[in-house]
């Protein structure tokens, strides 16, 4: 399938192209039709998958096919957990509206009041927001929701981990007149994300990326197994100075980030990091410095390195095993991404292996171990099997004869419109 077979406006396609996309993902192909025709949507797909064209590329033929009337307030809204993500999002909505005369705009904490203010004086057709600010501006009258036609939440499952359900709700509430909803989560399961989406959803249709978690062997994982603390840092540094062109090292905290780079330094491996509650400017300094290639290890903790988007990262490593295995997911994902092969290596402790074979499970696939001869740990390797389950994937059959159900999803959303 091409990107013109999607019914997408050629000023999109002429953009897609720009950026050099040559054919549709799976979560882009399952989801654009469904939402072009004006439906709900409650999408699996974690980043990696090309979700953010999914509900970009909808988004901004919906504002095409509709062009507004009149000067007014932001017709497209995106939520998103972070403030990393929202600019990413937000360099891709510029990108993917390049020929057209569509504005584009982001708000996120850690921006001054001033620049939102510059933002949101602007006939915004599309603005990608953090709740937060979002909220704040809602409450002081700053930002006005009520146009909101379509609304948009991103790595939904992260929000609801980082506590912003409420947020999210109110904002929801304000943007009452939208016509539309599309929720992104990185996974469906368990009674969260469900109950999250059963409040800001109407009827939705429920679409899982293919495969939304194994990525078809596109990342090559394997696990080390280390017999304590010194090991680990050694066959780190090992396979920092042998194995690795680029590399997100993951780290549990704060303090064991600090002092794996003082370590690495003393090495003589030159690393840059992104950990919680860091000033924006110094994450933005990070993130440049990695992602020009000046620096090629980047550190992170998992808040910090949410939403990170770097195309060529040749190895995600965990040095500390995540909490769950969605997560262990997320973090694999940083590599392998836009069709590339990537490798996951996981350096573990005997007591990480429930966790590895949790991650084996939630992937359906089995998490090989390795040995790297010269630092062979003195202990045994657990046995790790992953257990087959079976993946739902829904495939929605398409309209028969597409332009007339468009035809009539229009007509529809116009005469809601014109209420
Ligand atoms: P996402 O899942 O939205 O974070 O996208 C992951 C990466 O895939 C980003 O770097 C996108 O620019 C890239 N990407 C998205 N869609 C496509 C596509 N159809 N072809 C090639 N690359 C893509």
């Amino acid at each position: 399938m091409t990107f013109e077979e999607l019914e997408l406006d050629e000023t999109l396609c002429h953009a897609v192209a720009d950026m050099g996309y040559e054919t549709p993902t799976n979560i882009q192909e399952l989801v654009i039709p469904l939402a072009m025709d004006g439906r709900d949507i409650l999408a699996s797909a974690p980043t990696g998958t090309g979700k953010t064209a999914a509900f970009l590329l909808p988004a901004c033929q919906f504002l095409l096919d509709y062009p507004r009337k009149q000067p007014g307030a932001t017709r497209i809204l995106i939520l998103t957990p972070t403030r990393e993500l929202a600019l990413q999002v937000y360099e891709q909505a510029k990108s993917f509206t390049k020929h057209t005369q569509l504005i584009c705009g982001v708000i996120t904490g850690g921006i001054n009041y001033g620049t939102d203010k510059e933002t949101l004086s602007q006939n915004l057709d599309i603005l990608v927001a953090t709740p937060g600010r979002l909220l704040e501006h809602i409450e002081k009258e700053t930002a006005d929701c009520r146009d909101i036609e379509c609304l948009i939440l991103d790595e939904a499952d992260r929000m609801l981990d980082m506590g912003f359900s409420t947020v999210v709700n109110q904002i929801a509430t304000e943007a009452r007149w939208r016509k539309q909803n599309l929720l992104f989560s990185a996974t469906l399961e368990g009674a969260g994300v469900r109950n999250f989406a059963k409040d800001i959803l109407i009827n939705p249709e429920v679409v899982e990326a293919n495969p939304s978690r194994k990525e078809k062997n596109k990342i090559h994982q394997w696990y080390h197994l280390a017999d304590d603390f010194a090991h680990k840092q050694a066959l780190l540094i090992h396979i920092l100075k042998e194995q690795v062109t680029t590399a997100v090292v993951f780290v549990k905290t704060r303090e064991r980030l600090q002092m794996l780079k003082d370590v690495l330094a003393s090495k003589g491996i030159n690393v840059c990091w992104l950990q919680g509650e860091m000033p924006q400017d110094k994450r933005n300094a990070a993130l440049a410095r990695f992602k020009s290639g000046e620096v090629p290890i980047l550190l992170a903790t998992d808040v910090a390195a949410r939403g990170i988007d770097v195309p060529d990262v040749s190895h995600v490593i965990n040095f500390d095993m995540p909490r769950k295995a969605d997560i262990y997911v997320h973090r694999i994902g940083r590599t392998g991404r836009a069709g590339a092969k990537g490798t996951a290596i996981s350096l573990v402790e005997a007591h990480d292996f429930a966790m590895v074979a949790k991650a084996a499970r939630y992937m359906e696939e089995p998490i090989k171990g390795r040995v790297i001869a010269e630092l062979r740990p003195k202990n045994k390797t657990p046995k790790i099997t992953a257990k087959k389950k079976k993946v739902a994937t829904k495939k929605k059959t398409r309209p028969k004869n597409k332009a007339k159900a468009r035809a009539s999803s229009k007509a529809k959303s116009a005469g809601k419109k014109a209420k």
